[in-house]
This record gives structure tokens, C-alpha cells and sequence, in this order.
């Protein structure tokens, strides 16, 4: 490789290392990858997208493929433009009663159920309208639009151990998405991560949820989902930013790593760090810490 693509490379795996699954890729660095990238096809619609050229660069190692997506829109994914977000207007009632508004709301929006998949469903949120903590990821995965809930699949079972591990279960707690539908995937297997568009469309339906639920902590899972929370900064790194605290509508926002982040690295060291965060949002909601738990994953 030339010094520029390994210095990419370099950057890449480090950036994994942090807890990276997505990055930004700036016209330089496209221009440096192109010549190095097989040629694709001319794209079709949802075809040749621009995160596969580079997952086909870096093949050497497999898993450096899942951190190498580009969170872009949909004009580079070729997928039809979308129209403007919806506005949401909650009605008057009690969490319970909005939450249930709004369900059957996202359930039957017109472009959350043209946009998913087939066979998929429309995913809204699941769990407690009086929650203290909302957990929110970026989009459903394969397994989530299967069953039309947020978190079930691999990632989703080990934020129920991580929920459990803070003597909570998915019943006290609410978890979500931005998205409300899978991202059409030109590929037969892995989730692609969604468009700037996409979340973009989606953030009233969130917003809606936070408004009805007003949780007293929000918890930003990996770094899709901080630039859907927060707006995109490509200068933002999940190293510099996990376990601080933001505002979105004025309520507290922790940013750890998602999940999917632990499965690829499962080391004591990256469990305790995403435990600091969630030690931090105990705190914050005021739910008891036993020393056991302040000493777990030491
Ligand atoms: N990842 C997410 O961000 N959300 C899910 O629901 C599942 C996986």
C-alpha cells in the first residue's frame, strides 16, 4: 500500500480500537482511496454503495469491515430522496396515552412503511413511558425488523445483561431508535448504518418520544446515534466524547459505546469503560450503586 493508504489504514484500525463504527470520509481521502478501489458498477438504485469500496480496500482483516461505513446520504447510497421530517404534535394525556399515540402514529407513517423491507417491520420504541432512562441506538437491525422491537438481536441481548447489571429490566427502562426502519441494505447480509436523510427524517418521531417519556437520562449508544442526537462533526471522536454528559431538549445525555462495539471487543477493559459511563447515569437518575456494582469489571 502507498504511505497514504496506510496511513488510512492506521487511522481505521485505530479509530475501530476507539469504538468507531462509522467515519466520515472527506474528498481527499475519497480521492486518495479511488484509484485503489475496485471500479463499481454504475449504481442503481440502493446498489454500489460507497462503504462497500472501502470495506473491499481494507479486506485484511474481517472485522475492520464492519467499522468502515460511511454515514452518508442518501444521494451517495442511491436510495430516493426523502421528503421533509414529519411534525409530530402530541396529544394531551399522560406519557402512557402519548406513547400509544405516537406507536400507532410511526406504525402507519406512510414512508416508515414504504422504506422498510418486505418482510421487515416498522420498529418504535419499546419499554416504560415513565422510564427514567432511555437508551437510544441508531436504527433496527436484521432481527429488529424481524420482530418489530428495538434491541433483540445480538447487540440488544447484551444491553438487557448490561440493564440487568444496573438492577433494571427492559420493563423499567426505554429503549429506541432514531430510525424507525431498517435501512434497505444492497448486501444479503450486515446492517447498513443509516443516512444523514434518514435520521434526519426520523428525529421528530424520537423527539416525540422524549417529550412524552421526559426521561431524567438519555443514553446515546455509539456514534451514529450522537450524530443523529447531536448533529454530525466529523472532528468527533467516541474516545474523546464517551462518557460526557450533553443536553438534547434540555435533558441529560450520556454518550458510551453501543453494544454491537462490545461484542467485537470483549475485553475487561472496554466493559468497565462503558460500566464508568453507566455508573455515571445510575448516579444521575439517582438509583442506588451497591459497592458490588461500583467495583464490577475492576
Ligand atoms: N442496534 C441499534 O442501534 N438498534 C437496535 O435496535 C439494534 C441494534
Amino acid at each position: 500500500m502507498s504511505d497514504g493508504l496506510d496511513a488510512i489504514y492506521n487511522e481505521l484500525r485505530r479509530l475501530q480500537k476507539e469504538g468507531v463504527d462509522c467515519v466520515y470520509i472527506n474528498d481527499e481521502t475519497r480521492a486518495l482511496l479511488k484509484p485503489a478501489t475496485k471500479v463499481q458498477p454504475p449504481r442503481e438504485r440502493g446498489k454500489a454503495v460507497e462503504h462497500s469500496n472501502l470495506a473491499d480496500l481494507i479486506k485484511k482483516s474481517p472485522s475492520i469491515e464492519a467499522a468502515v461505513h460511511t454515514l452518508a446520504t442518501t444521494t451517495q447510497i442511491g436510495i430516493e430522496p426523502l421528503p421533509d421530517p414529519p411534525q409530530v404534535i402530541l396529544p394531551e394525556g399522560d406519557s402512557a396515552v402519548q406513547i400509544k399515540w405516537l406507536k400507532e402514529t410511526v406504525l402507519n407513517c406512510n414512508i416508515c412503511t414504504k422504506r422498510k423491507g418486505d418482510h421487515e417491520k416498522v420498529v418504535f420504541g419499546d419499554g416504560n413511558p415513565n422510564a427514567d432512562i432511555l437508551f437510544c441506538g441508531d436504527a433496527p437491525g436484521t432481527e429488529e425488523a424481524a420482530q418489530g422491537i428495538p434491541f433483540v438481536g445480538d447487540a440488544g441481548q447484551l444491553l438487557d445483561k448490561i440493564i440487568k447489571a444496573m438492577g433494571l429490566d427492559r420493563k423499567g427502562v426505554y429503549c429506541t431508535n432514531i430510525m424507525k426502519w431498517r435501512p434497505e441494505n444492497d448486501k444479503p447480509y450486515g446492517n447498513r448504518p443509516p443516512t444523514h436523510e434518514e435520521l434526519s427524517f426520523c428525529l421528530p418521531y424520537f423527539r416525540a418520544e422524549v417529550e412524552a417519556i421526559q426521561p431524567k437520562a438519555i443514553v446515546a449508544l455509539g456514534n451514529v446515534a450522537v450524530s443523529g442526537l447531536l448533529g454530525p462533526d466529523p472532528q468527533r471522536k467516541m474516545g474523546g466524547v464517551r462518557g460526557t454528559w450533553h443536553l438534547f431538549q434540555d435533558l441529560p445525555v450520556m454518550i458510551t459505546f453501543h453494544p454491537s462495539y462490545l461484542l467485537r471487543s470483549d475485553t475487561l477493559k472496554t466493559k468497565r469503560t462503558i460500566w464508568e459511563d453507566l455508573l455515571a447515569v445510575m448516579e444521575k437518575v439517582e438509583l442506588p450503586v451497591t459497592e458490588k456494582q461500583r467495583g464490577f469489571f475492576l
